[in-house]
């Protein structure tokens, strides 16, 4: 945790969720309100189709609801795609880009996630920029140079500490039951910071770190109380309303 810093704990549903997945959206929601999790921001990216829906359930209560990637452009000949603004459009509040699944399985590059992002803060949303090393620049000692070049390209600019949350996301720990070591996160979230600050000042030292890559109830608590994490994002464990809200309040027990 960095002190100040209000931690968000995002969950990220990817290609999962059907309909009936909207009672677990509701049951969150509801849960949202419980005074114990006042101190940290809540967000759920369920899939595309249940995204609007979901914002009409968390219109009186803090769980916030956010898109899991977006096209660079406002509007125009892009099948399948949504854009930032669609997402806006539909009360979403944040979206993820540069996930590494995006960046594995559609081969988005720094740039175009850069990009990404500029969209989501035109739409006058929050960036959420995933970044992480795989197992191989792991092994080869690679992971601080890899962050390095993946913040430089993917980081927009104008980012500040409103618009803009970075997730580190080791490649190898992402759905796998792999986490790094406490001292291998601190390290990476210390030189995020070190990165974000020596570029945005005052904007990067309070810009929120997240952690991601198999954050479970049973290890929340660890991994948020390690310097520089103010979050998590959360797969696989946001899929299950009991999951996601032991996470949440693992967080928010970390403040004391
Ligand atoms: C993710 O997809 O961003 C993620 C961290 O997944 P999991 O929690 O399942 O490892």
């Amino acid at each position: 945790m960095t002190p100040n810093i209000r931690p968000l704990v995002a969950g990220n549903w990817k290609m999962n969720g059907l309909r009936d997945a909207l009672g677990t959206i509701n049951e969150i929601a509801q849960s949202s309100e419980d005074s114990a999790l006042s101190k940290i921001d809540m967000l759920l990216c369920p899939p595309a189709t249940l995204l609007y829906v979901a914002t009409t359930l968390c219109e009186d209560v803090p769980l916030q609801i956010g898109g899991q990637d977006c096209h660079a452009n406002k509007s125009g000949a892009h099948t399948g795609d949504i854009s930032a603004d669609m997402i806006a459009d539909c009360l979403g509040t944040q979206i993820i880009v540069g996930h590494s699944e995006r960046r594995t399985d559609h081969g988005e590059t720094d740039s175009e996630i850069r990009a990404k992002a500029e969209a989501a803060i035109e739409a006058g949303l929050v960036a959420i920029v995933c970044i992480g090393e795989t197992e191989e620049e792991r092994k080869s000692g690679k992971t601080l140079d890899v962050l390095k070049t993946q913040l430089a390209g993917s980081v927009p600019d104008n980012a500040t500490a409103a618009n803009t949350v970075i997730a580190y996301e080791p490649v190898w720990a992402i759905g796998t039951g792999l986490v790094p070591s406490n001292g291998d996160v601190e390290e990476a979230h210390a030189f995020i910071r070190s990165e974000m600050a020596s570029r945005f000042n005052a904007e990067g030292e309070k810009m929120r770190l997240l952690y991601g890559g198999s954050v479970k109830p049973s290890n929340a608590a660890e991994l948020m109380a390690i310097a520089n994490v103010d979050g998590a994002l959360v797969g696989g464990a946001s899929l299950k309303s009991e999951d996601f809200l032991a996470i949440c309040k693992a967080t928010a027990g970390n403040l004391g």
